[in-house]
């Protein structure tokens, strides 16, 4: 059995067509379900739905076999066990720095001011100021990070954006763009070795159908 962790939304929808490429159809919605395993119409592939945070967790230690996830997420986690043989192209955005649209962030910076930075990106958010020699204090949040410098609670935010309209709709502009982001799939160490006559024809497939697109 092969075990393929997905988070709904769009890492979900997105990653359907290329399971389509290598002859696998999820048969039930998650939209509709409430199951957290699905079957598909492979009786050897199935489907996990996790977290996005946890996809990493769940393939490095051997939840799941295969796994689907956010270069950031990626990161976030440190990667450490986890075989990463494909940039997938999908859920594309980008990690930027966003700050209030009557912040100075330029001059704060040239004059070295020390930032409060709300994200839940810490990780990226740490070695990017620190590659720029910027002072921050980072404020750890979960989720909505656009309303930290609206109440106060951050000059800045490090965010992902796709169109920029959460920012806007925010009075927050992007200032900074720190990497370009996208899924990939990740593949258990020992999963890779011991179930390769399984794994393998999923990859090449995956691969075929991303250079289609491309
Ligand atoms: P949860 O909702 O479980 O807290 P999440 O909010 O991180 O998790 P999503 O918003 O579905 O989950 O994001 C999952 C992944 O999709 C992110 O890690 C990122 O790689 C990508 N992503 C997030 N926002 C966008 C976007 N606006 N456009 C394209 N891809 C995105
Ligand atoms: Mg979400």
């Amino acid at each position: 059995m092969i075990t393929l962790a997905l988070s709904k939304g769009r890492i979900f929808d997105e990653t359907l067509p290329l399971l389509a490429a290598a002859g696998i159809e999820v048969l039930e919605d998650p939209e509709t379900s409430r199951k957290l395993i699905l079957a598909t119409n492979q009786p050897g592939v199935r489907v996990v739905l996790v977290r996005a945070t946890d996809v990493p967790t769940y393939v490095e230690y051997g939840g799941a076999d295969l796994g689907v996830t956010g270069r950031d997420t990626l990161i976030e986690h440190g990667g450490q066990g986890l075989y990463q043989p494909l940039d997938l192209k999908i859920a594309q955005c980008r990690m930027s720095v966003a700050v209030p649209s009557d912040f100075d962030y330029a001059s704060a910076v040239r004059q070295g001011s020390r930032l409060k930075v709300a994200t839940k990106y810490t990780t990226i958010a740490r070695e990017f100021f620190a590659s720029k020699g910027v002072h921050v204090d980072l404020i750890k949040l979960y989720g909505s990070m656009e309303l930290a410098p609206l109440t106060g609670l951050a000059d800045a935010i490090v965010d992902l954006v796709s169109t920029g309209k959460t920012l806007q709709a925010n009075n927050l502009v992007e200032v900074e763009r720190i990497m370009d982001i996208s899924s990939r799939l990740v593949v258990n160490q020992a999963a890779l070795k011991l179930k390769q006559a399984a794994i393998r024809p999923i990859l090449d497939a995956f691969s075929n159908a991303i250079e289609k697109n491309a």
